[in-house]
């Protein structure tokens, strides 16, 4: 089987690391393809990195206008090949095609978004700050930026940077997760039909190799990374030691509370498809979730009819809503923290463990679960499972619900559902999460905010989408000037 190439400095290139790993469908455990994966990544790291310091140098005096261009062109090949992408990011990544397809729909966004790069980054002036003295601020590129990007989102995740990045005069290197590099890998193919300089976009494999050579290269400026609180945390320390800038995205456990006064019905709907969407394995997947006052038990009631319903499958098939989970490793970690949960002391309403699907015995499937009545203290409510677990707490008022949601040491997102201003109101000021979500189930910020992630799901200052891109990859330089001759004499 052919291993999968870099593109560095216009051209497909062979790594020059022998050591491979297996792309693998979730879905069926068939290889894919095989990727680069080992110590000589590195090499690849170094010369990505020499040529996209060539292209830098060129490319930031190219004017915005054009800069942005190419983007448009993108967006277009993007369209015009969006089912063969929205199916490899399916075969690899395991999520239903409407989710790939949705996903890529979102990456688009942000090309879009960019393409008014020439308005966002326009300078401040102010005349005369003392007389004859004028005083303005420009943005300029940062350099050669990196980006890292996480398994379950290979094709939207790149686009919250590297369009901002290209279009403030940046040059960029990508590199994706090992487990999904083919959505990129096709994404590149159009890219190389945009005829930009040599070396402004690359490509390059591997795993923590490539990423360390990445973090300790003096000629890249920033890194935009999206993963594990873990990989998120070492990352931010090691790029900023280095002095580079970085915003890395982390992992989430998304608390959601529902009011008694809440529409069951449009509550119950849209909180399954936030926990079982993806299989879960979102960084905004809705996890626990509070039901205050639910004395009847009806919001439960309806979760699990809600729950029960959800087709699990082949992403590919028709009518399946939901796929596996990445790896087999993942499934055996999601099972143990459901057992976890058990042996803590939840009531299984719904277990979704030792599911096995027809024609696809060997895919990493577990289908969707429901723990109810897990301890506030136990592991199940603190860590972050990435798989269709559902754990409901009942609780008795706003004000316990809401101390539970800034109990929780991530900030990703937070939702409540409600027909009442007042308890929005309240929630929205009190909630410690970056994203909020009213009546709403995955508070996914489009692509004119930032990602705003906080706590424990966000190191760094600058998130990704929207104008927070334009801070982070441009520079400010202010510059003062005076024309004592031409400009102190009376006009
Ligand atoms: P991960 O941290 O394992 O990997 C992310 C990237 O880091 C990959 O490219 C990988 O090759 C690299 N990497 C892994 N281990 C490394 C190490 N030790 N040193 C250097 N690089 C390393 O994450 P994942 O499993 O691919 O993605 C899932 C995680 O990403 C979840 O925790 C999820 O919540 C999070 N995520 C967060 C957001 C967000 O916006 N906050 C969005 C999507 C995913």
């Amino acid at each position: 089987m052919e291993v999968l190439k870099n593109y560095i400095n216009g051209t497909w290139q062979e790594s020059r690391e022998k050591q491979t790993k297996d792309v693998i469908n979730p879905a069926s455990q068939e290889i894919l393809a095989k990727v680069p994966f080992g110590e000589n990544t590195n090499l690849d790291v170094k010369e990505a990195v020499s040529a996209a310091g060539v292209a830098l140098k060129e490319w930031r005096n190219v004017p915005v206008m054009k800069r942005v261009q190419p983007l448009y062109k993108l967006k277009q090949l993007i369209e015009e090949n969006i089912e063969e992408i929205a199916k490899l990011i399916t075969l690899e990544c395991g999520k239903s095609y409407a989710e790939s397809v949705a996903e890529m729909q979102r990456g688009i966004e942000n090309i879009e978004t960019a393409c008014a790069t020439p308005t966002l980054m326009q300078s401040e002036f102010s005349e005369n700050i003392a007389t004859g003295i004028d005083e303005f601020m420009i943005r300029q590129p940062v350099g050669v930026c990196a980006c890292i990007s996480p398994f379950n989102f290979p094709g939207m995740i790149p686009f919250w940077f590297m369009p901002y990045a290209l279009a403030c005069g940046n040059s960029f290197i990508l590199k994706p997760s090992e487990k999904v590099p083919l959505t990129m890998m096709k994404v590149f193919e159009l890219i190389d039909q945009l005829d930009l300089p040599k070396g402004l976009i690359n490509l390059v494999h591997g795993g923590r190799e490539s990423v360390d050579a990445l973090l300790d290269n003096s000629e890249v400026k920033a890194i935009s990374f999206v993963g594990s609180t873990k990989v998120a945390r070492y990352i931010y320390q090691r790029g900023t030691t280095n002095g580079k800038r970085v915003q890395a995205q982390g992992g989430a456990k998304n608390p959601v509370i529902v009011m008694p006064d809440a529409d069951i019905e449009m509550t119950t709907k849209i909180i399954a498809d936030s926990v079982y969407g993806c299989a879960g394995q979102r960084c905004l997947a809705a996890s626990n979730i509070v039901t205050v006052g639910d004395k009847n038990g009806q919001i439960r009631d309806s979760l699990v009819e809600a729950a029960k319903k959800k087709t699990t499958g082949f992403g590919l098939k028709k009518g399946v809503e939901m796929g596996p989970v990445i790896t087999p490793e993942s499934k055996t970690r999601v099972e143990q923290l459901i057992n976890k949960g058990i042996d803590e002391g939840a009531n299984l309403l719904l277990d979704g463990r030792n599911a096995t699907i027809s024609g696809f015995e060997k895919g990493n499937f577990i289908k969707p679960t429901i723990l109810e009545n897990v301890p506030l203290d136990g592991e199940v409510i603190k860590t972050e499972i990435f798989g269709p677990v559902m754990s409901l707490l009942p609780m008795n008022t706003i004000d316990e619900a809401i101390d539970f949601v800034n109990s929780n040491s991530y900030g990703n997102m937070a939702c409540l559902f409600t027909t009442s201003g007042l308890n929005a109101r309240t929630f929205r000021n009190r909630a410690n999460a970056g994203n909020i979500g009213i009546n709403i189930g995955v508070a996914a910020p489009m692509a004119q905010f930032p990602f705003s992630g906080w706590n424990d799901s966000f190191f760094g200052d600058l998130h990704g989408q929207g104008r927070h891109a334009i801070e982070f990859f441009t520079q400010t330089k202010v510059v003062i000037e005076r024309w004592p001759k031409e400009w102190t004499r009376k006009f």
